[in-house]
């Protein structure tokens, strides 16, 4: 497995692949890799002959309070981790290469990414879709997997190609959890013992509503009664949203009559730490 640090190494191997008639696929992550990750990179590999997974902990999607200099950065153990997963190639730039001085272009899809993660989090799919942009520039890939577990960030960068013509295939890959239900991810090593006890509340909240929906229910409303009842139950998280929404345009939805996503954010109250987890009912992302 290559490790590649420059993003003009990237495109060549990447455009050599191509040449030699491999289908490049990427997925991009953050590192601190876990389950979640690796199944991404297994969905991927299946799919490509020349698998690149970006490590990037990308500046721009950070705001100004939030854990940029603390998150988790285990390099080697990713890098071990990715290779087992039938990773060829790790891409991982320096941010000074990414955003070199007199960085000035942002890519910025709008309306939905207003709404749920973006209501409190302002910059941060700007970050996202400047970054993801970026990769799909460097590495040019025909794939590319994210997971639903980013539920918001599939539908905005779904738009994001459609709406700029790019032709490659996007993937969307179920979510990977613990064994009680905690959906795994990288700031789940922040938690507390207290909180890691309560944080399956939320998928636990989650599956309640679909046995709702699954039992005829259609009322948005009803729905979210019922899973904030549950969250309401926990002392160390606050909800900081529940929305049910539709999977295109983010909008409301008070009568589940379409594919709808029950998205929901919490917050920690030990640890401070921002849990987010989704269910789609009677569709797929
Ligand atoms: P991150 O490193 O957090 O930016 O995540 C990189 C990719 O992994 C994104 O597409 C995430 O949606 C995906 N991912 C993160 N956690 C999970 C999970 N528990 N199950 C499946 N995919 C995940």
């Amino acid at each position: 497995m290559k490790i590649v640090e420059s993003c003009q190494e990237m495109s060549n191997l990447s455009l050599t692949a191509q040449k030699s008639g491999r289908r490049v696929a990427l997925v991009p992550t953050m590192g601190a890799l876990h389950e979640g990750h690796l199944s991404l990179l297994k969905i991927a590999s299946r799919q490509c002959d020349f698998l690149v997974m970006s490590l990037f902990v990308n500046p721009a999607q950070f705001g100004p309070k939030e854990d940029l200099c603390k998150y988790p950065r285990p390099f080697e153990r990713d890098c071990e981790l990715a290779e087992a997963a039938g990773c060829d190639c790790i891409f991982a730039p320096k941010p000074s290469d990414m955003y070199p001085e007199n960085y000035s272009t942002y890519v910025s899809v709008e309306n939905i990414t207003n709404t749920l993660c973006g209501a409190s989090r302002p910059a941060h799919f700007r970050g996202v879709t400047t970054v993801v942009l970026k990769l799909f520039n460097i590495v040019s890939p025909q794939i590319a997997v994210f997971g639903q577990k980013d539920a918001q960030q599939v539908i905005v960068i779904k738009r994001m190609v459609q709406d700029l013509n790019m032709s490659l295939q996007l993937i969307t890959a179920p979510i990977i959890r613990e064994n009680d239900g905690l959906a795994m991810s990288s700031r789940n090593v922040y938690l507390s013992e207290d909180e890691r006890r309560e944080a399956p509340l939320i998928c636990k909240s989650l599956t309640e509503a679909k046995k709702l929906y699954d039992d005829g229910e259609r009322s948005g409303q009803a729905i979210k009664n019922r899973v904030q009842s549950i969250l309401d139950t926990g002392r160390m998280i606050k909800t900081e949203y529940i929305e049910i929404v539709d999977t295109v345009c983010i909008n409301p939805l008070e009568k589940i009559d379409k594919p709808a996503l029950i998205a929901i954010a919490c917050r920690t109250n030990e640890s401070g730490t921002r849990l987010i987890d989704n269910i789609i009912l009677g569709g797929d992302l």
